[in-house]
C-alpha cells in the first residue's frame, strides 16, 4: 500500500550524519559502525532503497537549523543568517538527489497528481520519492524576504518553533507565546497559503498561534499526552481543537514519545515493549476523540536524531510500515480507515490546500 510520510529529516541526515541515502540501510549502518559521535550510529533505518521497497513514495523532507541566543544551551548557530545558510545546503542536497532520479520535489496540485500516477503505475525503473519541503523550526527565516524565497524554493509547510525556545515561537521544553514575530510570520503564511504545523509549539505558543492563524493547520509528528505524559505531547484539548480545525496527526514513532516511563539513552524498545502497535494506541486515541479514522496519518520521524535504539523493536527499516496493515486489521479498522492512516488523509488535506 502507498505511504506517505508527513516527517523525514532525510537532509539533516545527509548533512550532519554523512549518510549517503542512496545506498542501503545495512550498508549506511557498516560504513558508519565504527563511529561513536552519535548515540545512533550504524542503527539508521531509513534510505531511498528501503522507503521504495516500503512503498513510501511521498513524504514531508524536512529543512532544520536551530539560532541558539548565548543564554540558549541547546546545540544551533549563533545567527539566523548561518542557520539560513545551513537550510539552503540541505536543499543543495534535495536537488542533488533530484538530479540522481532518487527524489522529486512537489509544490503543486498538478505535480501531486502526476507523482501518485506514477507511483501507481507498475514499472521495473526506479521511482523518484516524492518530497514536500518542510521547515522544523522556522529561526533561519531571517526576515520575510527569506519566507517569500524559501516559498519559491519550494517550501510548503512550516512548524514555528522546535525543541527550545524560538524566534518566532516557543517549542518543546520552553514557555511562553508567540509575541508579534509569531504573529506576522503566521501572517506570512497565511498569504503564501503556507501550511502551519503545530507540531512542537509549547501549549502557550500552541493556543495563541491557533487563534491568530486562518490557514492549513496539521501536526505532521505528534503523539498523546494521555497515554505518555509530556509537553512534546497533545493534550486531549489540543488534539480536539485540530480535529475541529480539519487537522491531521502523523504517529511519530520516536520510542519515548510511545510507551511511558522511558528513560533516553538507557530504556530499550524490546524491554519497554515499545513496538508499532504502541503508536497505534495513540491512533486509537485520536480516533476516539474524532469520532472517526479522519484525522491520523503517518509522521514516523524516523532517524530524526535517533535510530533502532529508540524505535518500535519490531521494526528494522522504514519499508516495515507495511506491517501496520495487518496490527490495523486485528483492531478493526477498515480497509478505507487503513488507506486513510497510510496516505489518505494528508492527501486529502494536501488537496484540499492546494486547490486553487
Ligand atoms: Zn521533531
Amino acid at each position: 500500500m502507498f505511504v506517505f510520510d508527513a516527517h523525514l529529516d532525510l537532509a539533516m541526515n545527509a548533512m550532519e550524519w554523512n549518510r549517503d541515502l542512496r545506498l542501503p540501510v545495512r550498508a549506511i549502518r557498516e560504513r558508519e559502525a565504527h563511529l561513536t559521535d552519535k548515540p545512533d550510529r550504524g542503527k539508521n533505518t531509513v534510505s531511498c532503497p528501503a522507503m521504495r521497497s516500503g512503498n513510501i513514495g511521498l513524504c514531508m523532507a524536512t529543512q532544520i537549523a536551530r539560532y541558539v541566543k548565548e543564554s540558549n544551551p541547546l546545540p544551533g548557530w549563533h545567527s539566523p543568517e548561518q542557520a539560513w545558510a545551513q537550510t539552503q545546503g540541505q536543499l543543495s542536497w534535495y536537488r542533488a538527489m533530484e538530479a540522481q532520479g532518487e527524489m522529486i520535489q512537489i509544490t503543486s496540485l498538478q505535480q501531486l497528481e502526476n507523482h501518485l500516477t506514477l507511483w501507481s503505475t507498475p514499472s521495473e525503473t526506479k521511482k523518484p520519492i516524492g518530497y514536500i519541503l518542510t521547515l522544523e523550526g522556522a529561526d533561519s527565516i531571517v526576515n520575510f524576504n527569506y519566507l517569500e524565497k524559501a516559498y519559491e524554493q519550494g517550501l510548503r509547510a512550516i512548524g514555528p518553533a522546535h525543541y527550545g525556545p524560538g524566534t518566532y515561537a516557543q517549542g518543546t521544553n520552553a514557555t511562553g507565546g508567540i509575541g508579534p514575530k509569531g504573529k506576522a510570520l503566521l501572517k506570512e503564511m497565511e498569504r503564501l497559503n503556507i501550511i502551519l504545523d503545530a507540531t512542537h509549539l509549547c501549549d502557550e505558543s500552541f493556543w495563541e498561534a491557533l487563534d491568530n492563524f486562518n490557514g492549513p493547520i496539521w501536526a505532521s509528528h505528534n503523539n498523546c499526552r494521555t497515554l505518555v505524559p509530556h509537553n512534546r505531547q497533545f493534550s486531549d484539548d489540543q488534539i480536539k481543537e485540530l480535529i475541529q480545525r480539519e487537522a491531521v496527526i502523523g504517529i511519530a514513532l520516536d520510542a519515548w514519545m510511545m510507551v511511558p516511563g522511558w528513560k533516553k539513552g538507557i530504556s530499550l524498545p524490546e524491554e519497554m515493549g515499545a513496538t508499532l502497535s504502541s503508536a497505534l494506541d495513540h491512533l486509537d486515541h485520536i480516533c476516539q476523540l474524532a469520532g472517526n479514522a479522519l484525522h491520523v496519518g503517518i509522521g514516523t520521524d524516523l532517524d530524526g536524531g535517533f535510530g533502532k535504539e529508540q524505535s518500535p523493536s519490531d521494526l528494522d527499516t522504514i519499508a516495515d510500515l507495511q506491517n501496520y496493515i495487518p496490527l490495523l486489521e486485528k483492531r478493526g479498522y477498515t480497509i478505507t480507515d487503513i488507506e486513510n492512516f497510510m496516505h489518505g488523509n494528508f492527501l486529502r488535506f494536501l488537496r484540499s490546500t492546494w486547490k486553487n
